[in-house]
C-alpha cells in the first residue's frame, strides 16, 4: 500500500439547507477529486477515505490529506526513512 498525497481546498458545496463550506480534496497522482462536507480535520481524513475508494486507477493507497495553507508541505517520502535518533 503506497502513501499518496492529497490536498484538500475549502470550496462552498451545495448542501440540503443552501450553500456549506466543505473540502475538495485531490489526488495529487491522478488529479482525481472528491468533495466532503465540512473543514475539520475529521473531513480531511474522510476526504482521503473516499479518493481511496473512488481512486478511478482501483489501487489500495493511502491517503495522507494536506489541509489547506499545508502545500509547503514536504512531499511523502515511500517507503518511510526511520528517525535518526540522536545519541548521547
Ligand atoms: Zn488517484
Amino acid at each position: 500500500m503506497a502513501r499518496i498525497k492529497a490536498t484538500a481546498d475549502e470550496v462552498e458545496l451545495e448542501g440540503d439547507y443552501g450553500m456549506v463550506a466543505g473540502l475538495e480534496v485531490t489526488c495529487a497522482k491522478c488529479g482525481h477529486t472528491v468533495e466532503v462536507f465540512g473543514t475539520s480535520d475529521a473531513s480531511e481524513r474522510r476526504g482521503g477515505v473516499m479518493l481511496a475508494e473512488d481512486c478511478p486507477r482501483n489501487e489500495r493507497n493511502f491517503y495522507v490529506v494536506y489541509g489547506p495553507g499545508a502545500d509547503d508541505a514536504s512531499p511523502i517520502e515511500y517507503p518511510g526513512k526511520p528517525k535518526k535518533r540522536s545519541l548521547l
